[in-house]
């Protein structure tokens, strides 16, 4: 693909939970950038506000690719560990799931990390360059509690092995915590023997008279991992005792981050131990946070269930910034998907005209738009202002088509639309003069009024078997060839 690019990306800017500030992005190693996100736990459904976890570091991969860096992105996924409560209490989130439903741990982390992986792949994301594994790198989380413990950093009590916060004065700066109330702020409820509330497990010991369906052998009895020390050990193993940026969401922030920072930094002597600390803001359902404890499993099958292509929670993710809690609704993604549609029906018609032959833009229309795009994105990756550049750029008179597609090429290196592969999503369908089709979704749309979902999924999967997609329209449901 030609882009015709005079303008690069600017120098990147990123917030920085630690320093409560925007800060240049400065690599650990020169032309480089080193990744690391907090993966799903794999005990259920990852939902939209889960994937708009993945999609920050997604967006940040795309930007720091595009500003010429060689990135190295990892996340995990936590198959063992996650208690149901984050204050070391409470089973673990795979084994509670495995008594509830009677699978095996396989069974149940298997399915759930193909639906969180399969998902990725849905919103256009980039497959990352490794997924570490919890459960598969216990030796190194052993070495570490090892080397917490002989700092004397830690203690052990009927239950496991705590990290112990007093051994590290600085352990409240990067949440800005009083620790001296940590109850009433309802950080963390308490386990009986812990000295301080705030010190957290490092390794949970089995009961004595019953096996666990993961457990192994360390040097302090028979148990597992706990759930922050596996980020630490995995980030540490794979990006490097001294790496560029950490990124979930902000939930992790008081508990989870502020964990893996004390200990990794204790562990490894190394301040800081990671650069920057990007943080997404929640996905929200009415007044409060997109959750599964909630009851909320929005997940992109619902999207595609709705006819809704998943691409348009991409675009919809763009359209807040990633500091800003995002309102989801149904109706925001379907309108999030009408703009997408008109943007990618003008970028292929572009893209035709000019045979993807870019060369004849003209510099002097297409430069300060395309800085505009880049200078968003270098800016904490703004995303909304970004994409304010691309629906412009998408249906300005002014703009040849060459201009046009050397714009939009040269963005959807960020957008992940595909937009040199795509067919226009307007273009008319002879499917849709066919009555035996119309009346299918005619079926179809009664079948869903009547809450009939399984009516409704045997006809979209009869159309599917066809080639055909059920297609949200302003003109209702319309069957379109994949
Ligand atoms: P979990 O599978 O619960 O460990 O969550 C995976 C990631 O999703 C974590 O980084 C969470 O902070 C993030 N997350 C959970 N709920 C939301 C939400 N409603 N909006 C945005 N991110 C979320
Ligand atoms: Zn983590």
């Amino acid at each position: 693909m030609r882009h015709n690019r005079a303008v690069t990306v600017p120098p990147i800017h990123l917030y920085d939970t630690r320093r409560r500030a925007v800060v240049p992005f400065e690599p650990v190693v020169p032309g480089k950038a080193s990744i690391y996100t907090c993966g799903p736990t794999v005990y259920g459904p990852q939902h939209l506000g889960n994937m708009r976890s993945q999609l920050l570091p997604d967006l940040l991969r795309r930007v720091l690719r595009a500003g010429g860096y060689d990135v190295t992105f990892v996340t995990n996924v936590t198959d063992v560990g996650h208690l149901v409560s984050d204050a070391d209490e409470g089973d673990d989130k795979v084994e509670a799931a495995a008594a509830e439903t009677g699978q095996s741990v396989e069974e149940i982390t298997g399915h759930w990390t193909e639906q969180w992986a399969g998902d990725r792949r849905r919103l256009g994301m980039l497959e990352p360059d490794r997924v570490p594994y919890a459960s598969k790198h216990v030796p190194e989380q052993i070495a570490m509690i090892q080397t917490l413990e002989a700092q004397g950093r830690t203690y052990v009590i009927d239950d496991g092995v705590y990290f112990d916060v007093s051994t590290y004065p600085e352990y409240a700066d990067f949440a800005h915590l009083n620790l001296d109330d940590l109850e009433a702020t309802g950080r963390v409820e308490n386990v009986s023997d812990k000295r301080h509330p705030a010190d957290f497990a490092l390794w949970k010991l089995s009961p004595p008279d019953s096996a666990r369906l993961q457990e192994w052998d360390s040097p302090w009895g028979r148990g597992f991992p706990g759930w922050h020390i596996e980020c630490s050990a995995m980030a540490t193993k794979y990006l490097g005792r001294h790496f560029d940026i950490h990124t979930g969401g902000i939930d992790h922030v008081r508990v989870h981050h502020t964990n893996e920072v004390a200990q990794s930094e204790c562990a490894l002597e190394q301040h800081p131990w990671v650069n920057i600390w990007m943080h997404n803001e929640f996905l929200d359902v009415g007044t409060e946070k997109m959750s599964k404890s909630k009851g909320h499993v929005l997940t992109v099958q619902t999207l595609v269930d709705e006819g809704i292509d998943p691409l348009a929670f991409r675009y919809f993710f763009l359209q807040a910034h990633y500091r800003q809690q995002q309102n989801f609704t149904i109706d925001l993604v379907r309108s999030a998907g009408t703009a997408l549609r008109r943007i990618v029906h003008h970028a292929v018609a572009a893209r035709d005209a000019v045979g993807g032959d870019a060369s004849g833009a003209d510099a002097a229309r297409t430069e300060p738009l395309r800085a505009a795009f880049w200078e968003a994105l270098a800016d904490d990756l703004n995303g909304p202002r970004a994409l304010a550049v691309v629906a412009s750029v998408a249906r300005d008179p002014e703009l040849s088509d060459a201009d046009r597609w050397s714009l939009l090429a040269d963005f959807d290196q960020v957008l992940g639309f595909g937009l040199a592969d795509a067919t226009d999503p307007e273009a008319a369908d002879d499917s849709a003069d066919d009555p035996r089709i119309a009346g299918l979704l005619a079926d179809r749309t009664a079948a869903r009024a009547d809450k009939d979902w399984a009516e409704a999924d045997r006809i979209r999967d009869l159309l599917a078997a066809e080639g055909l997609e059920i297609v949200d329209t302003p003109d209702g449901p319309q069957a379109r060839r994949r």
